[in-house]
């Protein structure tokens, strides 16, 4: 079968011939539909991460915002069957630690993050396996499209869990999103369905047009004002409730920091770059005596796949408004040469492998 994959950091990936999975004994092989192409495919393809210890191998099969069909079935499964229709977050639990044991395989002690490491081949393929597959695989509603379940795929459901469950986010209150790609485009959507005020800052006008199409009541232009942090202040009646890194740079991180009020909540779901390294300096002492918490928010648990599902039926979500281009496999490589300048609108979308 066909794939991509990562031969040289920052070299383009190539779209090869490899092996057909096989299923092992508490494994399926899903059949891809649908794939989003995420900036963590592209912090992936540059080699960050070793800081933490996570940097991607050469070798890598990419691609961790999967939809498709259950085409084989490993001897231990017994929920699930070829033709079932499914998703899988990129965080792939053990189902057994703690964390999972609560529905919380975001927070998992053994994870295994999808197409970033060598046991998890990824879904820029026409197949791929999961593991422990009857606690990762979440089957589709009927009417949930597997594109727009790609799209939903790691950055609308993290903007979901981060604004929903991390920020404490009420109806009313006025949100900061820093940074508008995928996941900041849907922090904007969900902020604006669930009763909050998303402002919406970028330094490019197509990004921020998307944005007000999603529900954005206020935009700012952070490349052409002083200091965007105080545009959202004056905007958001002395400063936001809620401001979001969407991007993960030492500006964004620290524009969303300034950008709060009294008693605010960043909420930081970007990861650094190189040139971060993962290390950022921060206004302590004015946090500490505004009370403003410091959140991290990664993936989202398993239990909130029902709610999201349901919240989509009833038409109040709809990530297929945050899909961008679609796209076939041999695209995948100059659509993350693209991410070097932030160049993509929206979520684009591998459908044709
Ligand atoms: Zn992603
Ligand atoms: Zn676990």
């Amino acid at each position: 079968m066909r794939a991509a994959v990562l031969e040289d950091h920052g070299e383009p990936l190539a779209i090869r011939e490899v092996d057909y999975p096989e299923p092992g004994p508490d494994q399926v092989v899903v059949e891809t539909e649908a794939c989003g192409v995420c900036r963590s495919d592209w912090h992936a393809w540059q080699g960050d991460w070793s800081w933490i210890g996570a940097a991607v191998r050469e070798g890598q099969i990419l691609g961790h915002e999967p939809a498709g069909v259950v085409a084989e079935v490993g001897e231990n499964v017994e929920t699930l069957r070829a033709g079932d229709r499914v998703t899988v977050p990129f965080h792939l639990g053990d189902g057994t630690c703690p964390h999972c044991r609560e529905g919380r395989a975001n927070n998992c002690d053994a994870v295994v993050p999808l197409g970033l490491t060598g046991s998890a081949p990824g879904a820029f393929a026409e197949a791929f396996p999961v593991r422990k597959a009857e606690f990762n695989c979440v089957k589709l509603p009927d009417d949930v499209g597997f594109a727009e379940m790609a799209g939903l795929g790691c950055r609308f459901m993290t903007a979901y869990h981060g604004l929903a469950d991390r920020a404490d986010l009420r109806p009313g209150d006025w949100v900061a999103v820093h940074g508008c790609g995928g996941v900041g485009l849907s922090a904007i959507h969900v902020a604006d369905a669930l009763g909050a005020h998303p402002i919406a800052v970028d330094v490019r006008e197509e990004k921020l047009e998307r944005a007000r199409a999603l529900g954005a009541v206020e935009t700012v232009d952070a490349s052409a004002v002083e200091n965007p942090a105080n545009e959202v202040k004056a905007i958001a009646d002395g400063g936001a409730d809620v401001a979001i890194d969407a991007l993960g740079i030492a500006e964004t991180c620290r524009n969303s920091i300034a950008s709060l009020g009294t008693c605010g909540r960043h909420v930081q779901i970007g990861l650094t770059t190189g040139e971060e390294e993962g290390e950022i300096e921060l206004p302590v002492d004015v946090m500490t005596m505004q009370e403003i918490d410091f959140r991290g928010s990664f993936g989202m648990p398993l239990s909130r796949y029902g709610e999201l599902f349901d919240l989509i039926e009833q038409g109040t979500l709809e990530p297929d408004a945050i899909v961008g281009d679609r796209l076939s496999l041999e695209d995948v490589p100059e659509t993350l040469a693209v991410m070097d300048d932030y160049g993509t609108v929206g979520i684009p979308v591998v459908t044709d492998f």
